[in-house]
């Protein structure tokens, strides 16, 4: 079970500590719009998890509140992060939840990227 993707910005969050430095993280991207570090708990051989610098809950809050240019940034950012991981040529797989259903349990927009091996099948069935 996920969080409410519906309830307000938490400052708390684990993310929003990492965006302040106030716990560590296995940096590999950071600029104006965005920062990437390796997941705690990777579920592929590579697992990178990209959030943007600014204080949205999930993607839904971004898409609806962020302007273009916080868009724009974090989703070069992404692209760039896999480009650089050296995963475009064998492909790579993207993945955001979003509140309940989809199992969200930080309450910082982040997206997943996964890669370094064949990812199987798009969801557990
Ligand atoms: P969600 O289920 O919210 O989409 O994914 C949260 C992800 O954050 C999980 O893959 C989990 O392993 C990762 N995670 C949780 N806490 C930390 C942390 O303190 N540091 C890092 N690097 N990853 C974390």
């Amino acid at each position: 079970m996920g969080i409410d993707a519906t309830q307000p910005y938490d400052d708390g969050n684990i993310f929003a500590r990492i965006l302040r430095g106030e716990l560590p993280c296995r940096k590999v991207y950071e600029d104006e719009h965005a920062l990437a570090f390796h997941d705690i708990n990777p579920a592929a051989p590579v697992h990178i998890l990209v959030i943007p610098t600014g204080r949205y809950v999930s993607w839904d809050d971004f898409s609806e509140r962020a302007s273009p240019d916080e868009i724009a940034g974090f989703v070069r950012a992404v692209g760039t992060v896999a480009r650089d991981a050296g995963l475009v040529a064998d492909g790579y797989r993207l993945l955001a939840n979003v509140g309940r259903d989809s199992g969200q349990v930080v309450p910082h927009l982040h997206v997943h990227i996964f890669g370094g091996g064949p990812l199987g099948p798009m969801l557990a069935r």
